[in-house]
């Protein structure tokens, strides 16, 4: 298959766990990750009429997204990987969206940032749902105070929640949990479901999915 006919086949996917799920198939906006893949690769997905994608690394974007971008001024940039304090201003002069606010250092860097450079970046916070330790994100139970401080104290236009489920386990639990704490916090939008479980994420409310490998191959 062809990028075009994969793109088409996971847009078909959304629409059809949308229906199941009872909810109207433009509900769910899908986020295309591009990272790894170069401009020759993305541009047919652009072609087909996909405006949103997501890279996990400032630099990487920076390198291609400034001429794709040139051609059509109406894509929409959002980074879905860790994020270093010393990158907070790159990321805000770059970035629509930043989906990886995950610790308290970080969103005081980017709230400075949308301040200094008058930008409307709007975010996501980051919850780790498992609680791994060797991810990034909030506890749930620090999501509360966290989303306060964002929100309330640093004036940040916090959209919704993100989260990346343990990959050894059954995403569905991960997925509810993040849906309650949006809702307990007033948030509407949920960030979560990825190529192999984002038919199961849409079931249990995700407003966007961020899908890499079934567009675009594996990297
Ligand atoms: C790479 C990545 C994705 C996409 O993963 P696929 O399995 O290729 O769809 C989604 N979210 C995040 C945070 C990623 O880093």
């Amino acid at each position: 298959m062809s990028v075009e006919e994969r793109l088409q086949d996971v847009r078909d996917k959304i629409a059809k766990a949308a229906e199941e799920a009872g909810r109207e198939p433009d509900s769910v906006s899908l986020v295309a990750v591009s990272k790894t893949f170069d401009a020759e690769h993305i541009r047919p997905t652009i072609e087909a009429g996909q405006r949103v994608f997501g890279e996990n690394r400032v630099q990487e974007a920076q390198g291609k997204w400034p001429a794709l971008k040139a051609e059509t001024p109406t894509i929409e940039l959002h980074l879905i990987g860790p994020l270093q304090s010393n990158k907070a201003a790159d990321a805000v002069a770059f970035f629509d969206v930043v989906e990886t606010v995950d610790r308290e250092k970080i969103a005081h860097a980017l709230a400075e940032e949308v301040k200094q450079q008058g930008r409307s970046i709007r975010f996501y916070i980051q919850v780790n749902t498992g609680l791994e330790p060797q991810k990034a994100g909030i506890a749930p139970d620090d999501v509360a105070a966290f989303v306060a401080l964002c929100r309330d104290e640093l004036g940040m236009q916090i959209e919704g929640l993100m989260c990346i489920p343990p990959v050894d386990e059954n995403p569905g639990p991960h997925f509810a949990l993040l849906a309650k704490l949006a809702g307990e916090n007033g948030l509407e939008k949920l960030s979560m479901g990825m190529s192999g479980d984002f038919e199961t994420a849409i079931g249990f409310g995700a407003t966007s999915v961020r899908v890499g490998s079934a567009i675009f191959g594996t990297r």
